[in-house]
């Protein structure tokens, strides 16, 4: 009988459990340092439970440890900087370290698939397919149009993506009959690069000061909408990644990863580049992550999760648009991909751009204390001006359902010049909500504490905040009056009225009712073209798609911003005008922007028009540091939710009464949560705020397991969220 093993592996698992758990070895195997970072595959929980998690090191045998069943990785997937990158991650953003990895593996991999090949794929038509096609190529259709585009040879996937945007399903139903296979491309022959343009003096001021001293170099480059920034990334990349032989991550928002963009960085390097987003299949993501970790990958273009990719040969780190809110992770395993970048950068030791027109004041306030360099584009390359802004005060104005006269000149303006316009409101459906004109009452969901939004022009409600429809009564259910009417204008209206206002022209609306799936907006946008017309939208326009005919951004909705309980609601809606006044106008093509509001004189309106972003950022981090807010302090909020409001208020008390010392961080609660139900839940939170990072965190490890150990706890769904974006 062989001896027991000595050594226990010890394993990280995705379950929300803060501890690791040790296993023995399989069966024949012997535990030693060449298992860390590997997957295995472990019995876990009742009946024939299995999991797939990580080793992260190893342990003394006790009597009585489960054997893991099944090795997967015969080399670590996870090693080197990344592995501590993402334990530090763990640690910093208060997760199970076992979550923390899942989250960082592409979806195959978390399950236990091997690492997938690397090299590029592509698809041919099979001999079927071929005859097929000598016999007129069947029914008409997306599929035969495919299939006549694969008579001349292979297609490689990333030109699929950009010629024939939403290929896959037709591909599939192909390749069930037969008619189509995917294969196996070599690598791609090098193309020559084309030369870029000659760099402006703030372009060559940037690239500079990546090229200075070595090692870990942090860039806030600080830019309009047109300055040039990803002018400056290209040149980078050439330079500290692919002309030094090594890799480069370029992060951009969720809605910024378009073709265009992805066929902007293949044309210009030259080398093959991989994309990854939540539009692409899990096998694909796993097989950009797996060319990154075998280096066969040089340039990966990617959003929030791409973060977690390897980098054995980096080279250079890039963060468009640093400010985006989608680089937060909001539910689930808490992480910011742009912090993650810098930390990374930073054990990587490679410098790392951070590009925005409206940087966060958290990155602001890094570059300011001289921690970041700091280069500002100041003016749009190729000669474009930057748009004229007019703000048009409604009070006493009359409004077609919230469009004023003013703005509606504007558009018809446009209209006859040939050119676009943009109606700018960041609030879908008809209405955001239903009012009795007698008595006041408004349908409000039953499961949230928010109004209903009207939709179909008032012929159905929906809850936005947990999907919950209704048809609206005919009658107030409080009155019995007839007089309910829709108050204020989302998309849907705002579209309706302009239909109106326009009969004869071409009308686009651009929001998730009218945009599913990923080529959605392509299609959308490849409607109106080149032709004059008018896009109504929300935030889903607010950047990405190039369109270069558009030249008046009317924006509908200013004040609701102005007058938010978020502390960061003034920095929010200045990025976002700025943002969508950004889309206006072009060299050849004056731009001009249109603001509505009630309220002309507010600050924050007359500081953005008179000092432009940096203005707003001056008085907003003034306030910050006034009232003791990031970036000047640190926060972590503990949120719980329940079905009852008690048991969110018990264990708030306990969590509360449980922080002892740590006395330098501040207790703010417990309180509702701004929406105190949701989705039939009650919400509750204790915000923590300490005026130093490292006394936050040591009060954070010291209270989170005592929390864990309530028995009011067992009654509550909580989490704690380290940095918080939205309170
Ligand atoms: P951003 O990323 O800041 O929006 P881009 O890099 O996309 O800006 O540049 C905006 C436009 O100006 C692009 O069409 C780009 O090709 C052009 N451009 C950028 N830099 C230069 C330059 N130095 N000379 C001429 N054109 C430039
Ligand atoms: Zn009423
Ligand atoms: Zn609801």
């Amino acid at each position: 009988m062989p001896a027991a093993p000595e050594t226990a592996l010890r394993i990280a698992l995705p379950v929300p459990l803060p501890q690791a758990f040790d296993y023995l070895p399989p069966a024949g195997g012997d535990a030693g340092p060449d298992w860390v970072g590997c997957r295995v595959r472990v019995p876990f929980g009742r009946g024939d439970g299995e999991q797939v998690g990580v080793v992260v090191g190893l342990a003394a045998a006790v009597p009585g440890l489960k054997q893991a069943t099944a090795r997967l990785d015969a080399m670590p997937l996870l090693q080197g900087e990344l592995f501590a990158s993402l334990r530090w991650a763990a640690g910093y953003w208060q997760a199970p370290l076992g979550e923390m990895l899942a989250t960082a593996l592409p979806g195959p991999l978390r399950a236990g698939q091997p690492l997938p090949e690397s090299c590029a794929h592509g698809w041919t038509a099979t001999a079927a397919g071929r005859a097929l096609l000598g016999e007129g190529g069947g029914r008409p259709g997306k599929p035969r149009e495919l299939l006549r585009a694969l008579a001349a040879g292979a297609i490689d996937e990333d030109r699929l993506d950009l010629d024939q945007p939403g290929w896959r399903t037709p591909m599939r139903r192909l390749s069930e009959r037969g008619l189509a296979e995917r294969i196996a491309l070599g690598p791609p022959a090098p193309r020559p690069a084309p030369p870029g343009p000659v760099l402006l003096p703030g372009q060559q001021a940037a690239l500079a000061a990546l090229a200075q001293g070595e090692g870990f170099r942090p860039l806030l480059l600080e830019g309009v909408t047109g300055s040039g920034k990803t002018e400056v990334y290209l040149q980078a990349i050439a330079e500290h990644a692919l002309a030094a032989g090594r890799q480069a991550l370029v992060l951009v928002p969720e809605i910024g990863l378009t073709p265009q963009l992805l066929d902007r960085f293949r044309r210009r390097l030259g080398v093959p580049v991989l994309a990854m987003h939540s539009g692409l299949p899990d096998g694909e993501r796993a097989r950009a992550w797996a060319a990154m970790a075998r280096g066969d990958g040089r340039v990966l273009v990617g959003t929030r999760s791409a973060v977690f990719c390897p980098l054995p040969e980096a080279g250079l780190i890039v963060v468009d648009e640093e400010h985006d809110a989608s680089y937060k992770q909001q539910d689930g395993v808490r992480y910011h991909a742009r912090d993650l970048a810098v930390v990374r950068a930073r054990a990587l030791a490679v410098p790392v751009v951070l590009g925005s027109a409206t940087p966060a004041l958290e990155t602001l306030h890094n570059a300011l204390a001289g921690r970041y360099r700091h280069v500002r584009l100041d003016r749009r390359a190729g000669a474009a001006k930057p748009p004229r802004v007019r703000v048009v005060d409604l009070r006493k104005r009359q409004l077609q359902h919230g469009l004023s006269e003013e703005l509606l000149t504007a558009v018809g303006d446009c209209l006859a010049r040939g050119e676009q316009a943009l109606v700018f409101r960041n609030r879908r459906g008809y209405a955001p909500v239903l009012i009795c004109h007698d008595c006041g009452w408004s349908a409000t969901c039953r499961r949230c504490d928010a109004a209903m939004t009207v939709h179909v022009g008032g012929r159905r409600l929906i809850c936005h905040h947990c999907g919950a429809r209704a048809t609206p009564p005919n009658a107030c259910p409080d009155c019995a009056s007839l007089g309910l009417m829709p108050q204020g204008a989302g998309t849907e209206r705002i579209e309706q009225a302009l239909a109106e206002r326009f009969p004869e022209a071409l009308l686009v609306r651009v929001d998730r009712e009218t945009t599913r799936g990923r080529d959605a907006i392509e299609r959308h946008l490849a409607r109106l073209g080149d032709q004059p017309g008018i896009l109504v939208g929300t935030q889903m326009l607010a950047k990405g798609h190039d369109l270069p005919r558009l030249t008046l951004v009317a924006v509908v909705g200013v004040d609701e911003g102005l007058f938010s309980a978020d502390f960061r609601a003034g920095e929010k809606l200045a990025q976002l005008l700025i943002q969508v006044s950004g889309r206006a106008g072009r060299a050849d093509l004056p731009g001009e922007v249109v603001l509505q509001t009630h309220h002309p004189d507010h600050p924050l309106l007359n500081t953005l028009l008179a000092g432009g972003y940096p203005a707003v950022a001056a008085l907003e981090l003034a306030q910050r540091e006034a009232a003791g807010f990031p970036p000047y302090a640190f926060l972590a909020l503990l949120r719980v939710e329940a079905p009852t409001v008690d048991a969110v208020d018990a264990f708030l008390e306990d969590a509360k009464a449980a922080c002892t010392g740590h006395d330098t961080v501040r207790r703010n609660g417990p309180m509702p949560a701004p929406m105190a139900r949701r989705a039939g839940r009650s919400r509750g939170q204790l915000l923590l705020a300490a005026d130093r990072r490292p006394e936050l965190h040591a009060a954070l490890d010291a209270w989170l397991p005592v929390w864990r150990g309530l028995r009011s706890a067992r009654r509550v769904r909580w989490a704690v969220d380290v940095d918080p974006v939205d309170l």
